[in-house]
């Protein structure tokens, strides 16, 4: 390709709407441009690499036996009802009437589409197992659409859905599908680790999410220094002890005027947060819900929504307090809460003598005792783990917490859908049976960016081998007639034997043909100039490194096939 004929507009300095590397970077190599919050038009560039991350993803499912079809993005109402999902979702989903005032949605995700689908199509233990999969545009009504595609609220996926007559088969297609996915981001040249994952709307049960390693991830994942044990904070686990509280006394109110923050309490009352208990006031599906954690630990609203089976869970707003919990906002305590439900993490089982807001403004109680001074519905791990805790594997690591991007995500949903919805199939006795279903997700144009996340310099982008836009960039410097005509061979020579050139055939100077090679990131660089062309040289640069090398005229397409040695 042409560079004097490419449509790509880059940008010299960092647009002001990106904050993280790969959002600037994805604006400044032309490779897609904002349409709205969320919404992006991907241009040739950026198109070119998503079209590779597709092809990686398209070889390894059909190397498992996954087959491609296509679902509709847009979906009636009735399959989410059928699932029960119409409303958990929530405003997630875009929905919208036809001319006919019928229900749709556009598609966030697909198992209601595929389970409608073979319903009606998989009749016998023959027909199964199965995996399909589809390459397509999901649309989500992020509530905070950002860092570009990496949250967007229109982006691609690769979703597949496996189906099979019992967990034994499950357990099967989801190795598969785990052990594809591994060697999808591998080829990707991406380093992507698997933790154990919370399942969210998607019920079900075992779920691994695929973590690409940076500061700019939204998720946080606890490691272990030991072991292999890997989890989402959202429910990771650790050892946690229970906490033990000595003081056996009788409640009392205390004034704490203006007081209502832990760490305020802290030092008022000069006792340590570890003998507090943190309140939090949660409405669940539009229900009031105490939960109570230690002090020192933080509320973990997936643990929460997840133990009440919620299908929405927010904080309480200032004015509930006294509408729904009869209390104050900073003073909220367990005691006397009337109709309230009380959950608290179970390293508070033991709690007596604790420190609680008494649901009054201004006063707190101290030498609270549960079962004594009120009730808990139930102890349950309610907490997030913190870097330092041991890990609840192997008991002997340390738990470290780095920041990650879920570029994949996969589960095995089990029956939940085949049951909501009455997909079975007849086992060999001839009795229906429920098929067993698991779901597996890759974020593609999420992927993209977290690719650059990983590859990445203060020039741009340096794209891993197999998915850079284009392989071999070529820079023919200055106006010889021999330069141009030299450039012009290599080219075509390159071209022929297969690679994915660019040729700079601009009228730019040096520097800005230097500058827009390195901001987009092509893996070689050949610059061609008068002076190397009279020693029979070519100049190269591999962008993985910057390193920079003379390769003889003659050893040309030896050498580029040598440094593509990545390229299987
Ligand atoms: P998240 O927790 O990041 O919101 P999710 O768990 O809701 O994602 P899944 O339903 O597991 O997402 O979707 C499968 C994959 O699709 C994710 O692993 C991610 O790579 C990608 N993905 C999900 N939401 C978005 C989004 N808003 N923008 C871009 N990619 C997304
Ligand atoms: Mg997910």
């Amino acid at each position: 390709m042409r560079m004097s004929k490419l449509y790509l507009p880059t940008l010299k300095e960092d647009p002001a709407e990106a904050d993280v590397v790969s959002h600037k970077l994805m604006l400044r190599a032309g490779m897609m441009r904002k349409h709205s919050s969320g919404i992006y038009s991907y241009l040739p560039l950026g198109y070119r690499v998503i079209k590779k991350i597709e092809k990686i993803c398209r070889k390894h499912m059909d190397n498992s036996e996954a087959q491609e079809l296509l679902l509709p993005i847009m979906q009636t109402s009735k399959i989410w009802k059928d699932s029960k999902r119409w409303d958990k979702f929530g405003p997630l989903m875009i929905k919208f009437n036809d001319r006919k005032a019928r229900e749709y949605c556009l598609g966030p995700t697909h198992e209601e589409v595929v389970t409608d689908l073979v319903r009606d199509e998989v009749r016998s233990y023959k027909d199964l197992p199965l995996n399909l999969y589809q390459i397509q545009t999901k649309v989500r009504d992020e509530i905070r659409p950002r860092f570009g595609v990496m949250r967007g609220r229109e982006f691609i996926m690769k979703d597949a859905y496996s189906l099979d007559i019992d967990y034994e088969g499950l357990d099967k297609s989801y190795q598969a599908m785990y052990d594809a996915y591994e060697r999808i981001f591998d080829e990707c040249g991406l380093e992507a680790v698997a933790v154990e994952a919370d399942t969210g709307a998607m019920g079900g049960k075992d779920s691994h999410e695929f973590m690409v390693l940076a500061d700019s991830g939204e998720d946080e994942i606890a490691f272990c220094s030991h072991c292999d044990y890997a989890a989402n904070v959202e429910r990771a686990t650790s050892k946690k002890t229970e906490i033990d509280f000595e003081v056996e006394a009788e409640a009392e109110k205390i004034h704490t005027p203006g007081i209502k923050t832990i760490s305020e309490l802290e030092e008022y009352l000069e006792v340590p947060a570890a003998k507090m208990m943190k309140a939090v006031a949660v409405v669940a599906d539009g229900e009031p819900i105490l939960a109570l954690v230690s002090g020192e630990d933080e509320l973990n609203e997936i643990k929460l929504t997840n133990y009440l089976q919620a299908n929405e869970l927010r904080a309480a707003e200032d004015k509930e307090f006294g509408e729904l919990f009869n209390s104050v906002a900073g003073f909220i305590g367990p005691l006397d809460l009337d109709e309230v439900r009380v959950v608290a993490d179970q390293r508070l089982k033991n709690m007596s003598g604790a420190i609680v807001g008494a649901n009054e403004k201004d006063y707190h109680f101290k030498n609270v005792k549960s079962g004594r001074d009120f009730e808990v519905e139930a102890f349950t791990d309610l907490r997030s783990v913190r870097g330092g805790e041991r890990c609840p594997k192997c008991d002997q690591g340390k738990l470290n917490i780095k920041d990650g991007i879920e570029v994949g995500h996969i589960f095995k949903l089990g029956t939940k859908y085949s049951e909501n919805m009455g997909a079975n199939y007849l086992d060999e006795n001839g009795k229906a049976q429920p098929i067993v279903m698991g779901s597996y997700g890759i974020g593609i144009t999420r992927l993209v960016a977290a690719a650059i996340e990983q590859n990445n310099d203060q020039y741009g982008i340096k794209w891993p081998q197999a998915i850079a836009p284009y392989q071999i960039i070529i820079l023919p410097l200055g106006n010889d007639d021999s330069v141009q005509e030299k450039s012009e061979e290599i080219y075509q020579n390159l071209k022929a034997e297969g690679w994915e050139v660019l040729i700079d055939d601009r009228k730019e100077r040096a520097g800005v043909k230097f500058n827009d090679s390195e901001l987009i990131g092509v893996p070689l660089r050949l610059t061609i100039g008068s002076r190397s062309l009279e020693n029979g040289v070519v100049e190269a640069m591999t962008r993985e490194n910057n390193e920079k090398m003379e390769i003889e005229l003659d050893n040309l397409p030896a050498k580029v096939k040598e440094l593509f040695t990545k390229i299987s």
